[in-house]
């Protein structure tokens, strides 16, 4: 086994770390961390240390760490056949199996699911699926996305645009047009605190008829949002916001795409986010949970309407031209495969619903009544602590991010891994769906003593 300062002068010498400040990591002034292995919610660094990870990785790691039957699983299809592509009508076992189970679980107005390797790539085939449909239809001007404040959808040059968070935007030049962004479903952080949820959605629909109506409904061509915002705050929609918005992307014939990256296969204690919230989709994007991270493995999922257009298109055009070299990967969908059986048998479904109201709960009787704690709130396995400088008025801290950046770091000395959420003072929590109350208990111990020491 490598050295430890051998392995940290290769990490910062060689190693281009995503999301991370270049120049200090460089240097040596930011923390490096070898993670060495996993076990349920938690892993363990090389020296040691073992950390309740209630992130789950980038809430992916779904089904927990170092589950046997999926890196048994990953073993075996690596033997038998390590790789073949999926194009011109090719499968393995895996894939196609695993079409059958994704399908067999998403909603009943769905027809076929492609697959790709993460949440953005997923994305970017999404916003070629709609423009390429609007073409067969010979509606070559109806091609605006509309996204939302605060909606994460990734980081590649479109769907880095599509996110709503200046800090994915920062100096990359990305083509921002022709994407349109609109009212984030963010009633705390409402624009006049007299408004209640019912005036709030009110609003956030005016503001999307409003829009559209600036712009052209013949020139628009999708919606794209989470069914629970995730990175951009952990933020549950106020009570009928999403049944205010279909409605107007049905009126003005605009695809929806539903991004269930975060909340697809689980996390809120229903199988998609589309089916707690009545939903009806035209394109579903899933990631994340489809394999638990144990292998990189993405989905765009097309509805009926949707796929016969495609099929037209191809009649008229011939093969749809989009196709990775690793769609359908045989080993992401042996992971896949076992991952969905041991959601099903572990009822972590289930497990998200009950363990994750119990711990949204406990977290908001541990520390609601906390000056600096303006809102706590969730959705299954997804909790937000919310910190504000003033209570009454919900300020925001200057400079943002600090405060929520110090109570995470008092936490991980406690051996506990949240996460400060990239806009605002957010304490973000998405632990694995295997999570048990009193880890649960433990997290909210934690969090409350951390809270305290830094406010
Ligand atoms: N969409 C959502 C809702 C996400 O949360 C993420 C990642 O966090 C993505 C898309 C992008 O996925 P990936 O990082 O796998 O490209």
């Amino acid at each position: 086994m490598l050295k430890n300062d051998m392995l940290e002068q290769w990490d910062r010498e060689s190693f281009f770390h995503p999301s991370t400040h270049l120049a200090q990591f460089a240097r040596g002034e930011a923390p490096e961390r070898v993670i060495a292995g996993g076990q349920g919610v938690f892993i363990e660094d090389r020296d040691g240390t073992r950390l309740l990870d209630a992130f789950a990785g980038l809430y992916c790691v779904n089904v927990g760490y170092g589950r046997t039957e999926i890196a048994e699983a990953i073993a075996e299809q690596a033997r038998q056949l390590s790789y073949y592509h999926a194009y011109v009508g090719h499968g393995t076992e895996a894939s196609i199996t695993l079409a059958k189970m994704v399908m067999d679980r998403a909603p009943d107005h769905m027809s076929k699911v492609y697959f790709g390797l993460g949440g953005s790539d997923a994305n970017e085939t999404n916003i070629k699926l709609v423009w390429y449909y609007n073409n067969v239809l010979g509606r070559s001007e109806k091609k605006k996305i509309i996204s939302r404040w605060r909606g994460y959808h990734g980081s590649g040059l479109m769907t880095g645009s599509l996110t709503g968070l200046a800090g994915f935007h920062n100096k990359f030049d990305l083509p921002l047009a022709p994407i349109l962004h609109t009212e984030a479903p963010y009633y705390f952080r409402r624009p006049d605190l007299d408004m209640t949820e019912a005036d709030f959605v009110a609003h956030c629909a005016a503001e999307l008829e409003a829009l559209i109506a600036r712009e052209g409904a013949d020139t628009i061509a999708a919606f794209i949002g989470e069914p629970v915002l995730g990175t951009g705050g952990i933020v549950p929609p106020p009570a009928g916001y999403w049944d205010a918005i279909q409605p107007i992307l049905q009126k003005h014939d605009i695809l929806l795409i539903v991004d269930e990256v975060v909340t697809g296969f689980g996390r809120l204690g229903e199988m998609f986010g589309s089916l707690k919230y009545g939903l009806k989709p035209d394109l579903i994007t899933i990631a994340k949970g489809l394999t638990s991270a144990y292998a990189p493995l993405s989905g765009s999922i097309v509805s009926d309407r949707m796929w016969t257009v495609l099929e037209q298109g191809t009649d008229e055009f011939g093969p749809i031209g989009h196709g990775w070299t690793y769609s359908a990967h045989p080993i992401g969908a042996a992971a896949g495969v076992a991952n969905l059986k041991l959601i099903d048998d572990l009822g972590l479904v289930r497990n998200a619903a009950d363990t994750g109201g119990y711990f949204v709960t406990a977290m908001q009787t541990a520390l609601s009544e906390h000056a600096h704690v303006g809102d706590i709130r969730g959705e299954g396995m997804l909790c937000a602590v919310e910190l504000v400088e003033d209570k009454g008025s919900r300020t925001f801290y200057d400079p943002p991010g600090k405060v929520a950046g110090a109570v995470v770091a008092a936490m991980l000395k406690e051996g506990v891994i949240a996460r400060a959420m990239p806009q605002g003072d957010i304490v973000g929590f998405a632990p694995p769906l295997c999570l048990t109350r009193d880890e649960a208990d433990r997290v909210v111990d934690v969090t409350a003593r951390a809270v305290a020491s830094v406010l």
